[in-house]
């Protein structure tokens, strides 16, 4: 009836007000904690074959002074939303190519992946301040990998296949993440300069021989050989997934099976000698 539709117009438009002072209190605080060391990298490491570390992600975590830990589900769209992104990016990249400086260092480099948002690639710019972190921070580029999540990737792609270009001649590697969530235009994955792809854990939850998912990891290591492409599967949790991929040819697997993601630290300690840092 009208009055009761009424009533829940009413209570949703309440809802709303309570969402955008949330957010607009998340961006006032996410603006503060870029600049005063709430945000932590945590790591999480990548397996070959074999079982060892030959790789490790880069996550982000807010450790919020009221609040508690943050999840990058809660604050990573915030910071999208607002613009935010840039700075908090900038901040990760100069962050992981410190922790890569000292991996070389202490003898032990490893390819670290950073996420990065689309956002990031817009901002005028953006390849001249990549550009000045590596210097500065003598990061060996070919050591950093970017992922791009595929779901980002749309229509108007023309512009961030040349900025990728430009990152690619300063050495960066680049990795689609989530792959198989978006709709990549495959003639449009081959203009771009990738070392590797990232199968999305929503694919690894039910596979079985000869079902659905099944059937779409398989057509994603097809694609990714033909391209010449490093596979990563990510959100390994069982022995049985693990089993399947490797069985298929894939090269690298991430997820809790192996290792949750942990503060750099914990893992450089804990993977790398432990009297190295
Ligand atoms: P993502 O890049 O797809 O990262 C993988 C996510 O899966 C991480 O969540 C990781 O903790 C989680 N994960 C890893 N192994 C497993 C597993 O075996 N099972 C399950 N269920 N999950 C697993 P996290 O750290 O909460 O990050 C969520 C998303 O936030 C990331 O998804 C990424 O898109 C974004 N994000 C995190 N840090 C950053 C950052 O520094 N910059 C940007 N732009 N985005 C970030
Ligand atoms: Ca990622
Ligand atoms: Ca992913
Ligand atoms: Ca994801």
């Amino acid at each position: 009836s009208k009055a009761t539709g009424l009533g829940e117009v009413t209570f949703f438009e309440a809802g709303m007000q309570l969402q955008v002072k949330e957010f607009a209190d998340l961006e006032r605080d996410l603006r503060y904690a870029i600049k005063h060391g709430e945000l932590f990298i945590y790591l999480q490491p990548q397996v070959d074959r074999d079982g060892q570390m030959v790789a490790a992600e880069a996550l982000t975590r807010w450790c919020h002074p009221v609040r508690g830990f943050i999840a990058p589900v809660d604050f990573i769209p915030v910071a999208e939303e607002s613009g935010l992104i840039v700075e908090l990016g900038a901040w990760v990249f100069e962050e992981v190519c410190k922790l890569s400086v000292r991996m070389n260092l202490a003898g032990h480099g490893l390819p670290l992946s950073v996420n990065v948002s689309l956002r990031q690639f817009r901002q005028p710019g953006f390849v001249l301040a990549m550009r000045d972190t590596l210097r500065q921070t003598g990061a060996e580029p070919a050591q950093l990998v970017l992922e791009i999540t595929e779901s980002l990737l749309g229509d108007d792609m023309g512009d961030v296949v040349a900025v990728m270009s430009e990152l690619s001649q300063l050495g960066l590697q680049f990795s689609i993440d989530d792959f198989g969530t978006g709709y990549s235009n495959l003639a449009r994955l081959k203009q771009m300069p990738l070392s590797e792809i990232k199968i999305d854990k929503s694919f690894l939850q039910d596979l079985t021989e000869g079902n659905n998912d099944a059937a779409i990891v398989e057509a994603i290591l097809g694609i990714a050989k033909n391209l010449r492409l490093l596979v990563v599967a990510e959100g390994v949790e069982t022995q049985s997934q693990a089993d399947f991929l490797r069985a298929r040819g894939c090269d690298r697997l991430q997820g809790y099976l192996y290792a949750r993601p942990e503060p750099a630290e914990v893992v450089l300690r804990a993977w790398l000698e432990p009297t190295a840092f």
